[in-house]
């Protein structure tokens, strides 16, 4: 056995997909969850157990373990196999033939980074490092906080990097990947960042991936400037502070969400060891993913001012979706989380933290607002505008709790809009788990699943269906093919071998066969789709003589016409023989 079928049958494929999806058991085989790699509200992301290998039914994404986590967390194959080796305590080959130049790659760039937060942890301190400094004071962290976040300054040479990676030998095409080194018309080298206070991002086992830089000069565009995307750092999926955060996140458990750098360091140096920021984008299905794994329960802290709320609102229904329990931390005075802090002290910002109000009251007071609730056109407009919201809450009961409570809040009587809304919420269309529609029949479907059952069953069934010109009308002939190749060459017959061999298309078929059935199935079911196949040959056969017969009509050759009547005679004398 090689190392990565070793690997993939040591390595339960449902615990690995389950530290990212909720799974739910659907079947005997199958477990479904929401897929992780689209957005969507009922489930259609299906694993196998026996098989080991998962599908979405919505947008098609499927493969084995490994494929999983190479996706998930954006590794290469080898990288993929070494972090489930190493979780797994399954030894890895020592000389593998599995490192690429891929892995290698990423292995260059990662020092890279490295040695750039050296370089600008040393500026910081250095002469050159005043004005950060002095930011710094202004922004009142104290040296061990700037020592904990890695803190940096980029200086103003727009060499320095340059000359770094120059002398440690990585080639030009490793630092213009690496994104902290851009590359002129003239093919000449620079830093990407000048002058900056430079906060290293790590991913989530704590390597550092990217930088955000802060302008110190108010000339400097963007006042935030952050790296670009590299095969390292996908910015949707990382969330500032997440790996420090995470063990914090757990025992608390409880996440806050805040927008900025200066606002994660600040909320964590007030002693709250469960901050991470979403930083300059729009929160991302990922980035609420990696906080959920840690905990569903998640207060989001942005800025008081009207972006701030507004991205708060956005990020609702983003967190909705993934089913995490959100609240909504408003702090008086104006202040952002790192102001609020330093103004009024951690025990403040811990009172507003466990007071802050569950999202709908927050989205009822923000819509109230901008409506005349004296009116009924206000109430309506402001429950239409929270129906969906409601809608999105997957639970029935807690949907018709939050109902009944935001009606409450809301003042609104208990009269025809109430009783409306409730009907709307009520009626949410239930989308039950969704079964893949398969397009195969049923003895077509049983006999695939059996091919990878018994070998002796198989054998026997092989030698009755290879003859049958029904299968190569069937859509799962190409599957057929690749099966009876298989056990004409003696190999395994298993369900990766299997599919290992087909064009993507049939991958699909096979999956569908595969998920669709529950449980094991008998010898006698095998037996009667094998003689259903058989039957159908039987009419496969007396069309195509029909057809025969009626061209050698036409074309005036009436032996020919006769001596095919007979042979269809024959066969239909056959078949009622057998159906006696
Ligand atoms: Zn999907």
């Amino acid at each position: 056995m090689d190392f990565v079928e070793q690997l993939k049958s040591s390595v339960d494929i449902v615990s690995v997909v389950g530290e990212y999806v909720r799974l739910r058991r659907s079947g005997a085989n199958r477990y479904m969850g929401l897929c992780p790699f689209h957005n969507e509200k009922s489930p259609s992301f299906t694993v196998h157990v026996v098989h080991q290998f998962y599908k979405c039914f919505s947008c098609g994404v499927s493969g084995d373990v490994v494929k999983f986590v190479q996706e998930k967390e954006g590794l290469s194959f080898y990288e993929a196999l070494k972090s489930l080796s190493e979780r797994y305590g399954i030894p890895m080959p020592k000389r593998s033939g599995y490192a690429d130049e891929d892995s290698k790659l990423r292995g260059a760039l990662l020092a890279m980074h490295e040695q750039a937060e050296e370089a600008f942890r040393a500026n910081l301190k250095s002469q050159a490092g005043e004005a950060a400094r002095n930011y710094i004071a202004k922004r009142g962290l104290a040296p061990e906080t700037v020592e904990h976040f890695g803190l940096g300054y980029s200086d103003r040479s727009g060499r320095a990097l340059v000359r770094l990676f120059e002398q440690h030998g990585f080639p030009v095409a490793q630092m213009e990947q690496s994104g902290l080194v851009g590359k002129r018309q003239d093919g000449s080298l620079y830093d990407r960042f000048r002058n900056r206070l430079m906060f290293p991002i790590h991913n989530e086992s704590g390597k550092i991936i990217a930088f955000g830089g802060r302008a110190l000069s108010p000339d400097d565009e963007p006042k935030y400037l952050n790296s670009p995307e590299t095969p390292i750092y996908k910015k949707s999926h990382v969330l500032y502070n997440l790996h420090r955060a995470r063990e914090g996140v757990r025992k608390d458990d409880r996440a806050i969400l805040v927008e900025g750098y200066m606002d994660a360091i600040g909320v964590t140096a007030a002693g709250f060891r469960n901050v991470v920021a979403s930083c300059g984008t729009a929160l991302t299905t990922q980035q609420v993913q990696a906080v959920k794994r840690h905990s569903h329960r998640i207060a989001v802290n942005f800025d008081p001012d009207a972006p701030g709320a507004n991205a708060a609102e956005r990020s609702i229904d983003l967190l909705l979706a993934e089913g995490m329990q959100v609240r909504i931390v408003e702090l008086d005075g104006d202040l952002d989380p790192d102001e609020y802090c330093k103004e009024r002290g951690a025990a403040a910002y811990h009172e507003r933290l466990d007071g802050a109000k569950g999202y709908f009251y927050w989205l009822a007071d923000r819509v109230r607002a901008k409506h005349d609730m004296r009116t009924s056109e206000g109430k309506v407009a402001v429950l239409n505008f929270l129906l969906p919201k409601l809608q999105a809450i997957t639970d029935q009961l807690e949907r018709m709790t939050v109902a009944n409570d935001v009606a409450g809040y809301l003042g609104v009587d208990r009269g025809m809009v109430l009783d409306h809304f409730r009907k709307a919420v009520t009626e949410r269309s239930e989308k039950a788990i969704q079964r893949p529609v398969s397009p195969l029949r049923h003895d077509e479907r049983m006999l695939l699943i059996a091919s990878f059952a018994d070998a002796e069953l198989r054998t026997d069934m092989i030698g009755r269906l290879r003859s049958l010109q029904t299968i190569e009308t069937l859509p799962s002939r190409g599957i057929f093919r690749a099966i009876f190749a298989l056990e004409e060459a003696g190999g395994r017959v298993g369900f990766d071998e299997v599919n290992g061999r087909l064009e993507e298309a049939d991958q699909n078929l096979l999956a569908q066969a595969v998920l669709n059935e529950d449980g094991e199935i008998s010898r006698e079911e095998v037996m009667a789709a094998i003689e259903s196949m058989e039957r159908s040959e039987q009419q496969y056969l007396r069309g195509q003589l029909k057809t025969r017969i009626s061209e050698s009509e036409r074309g005036g050759r009436f032996d020919e016409a006769m001596r095919l009547t007979a042979e269809l005679q024959a066969l239909e004398r056959t078949a009622r023989g057998r159906r006696l």
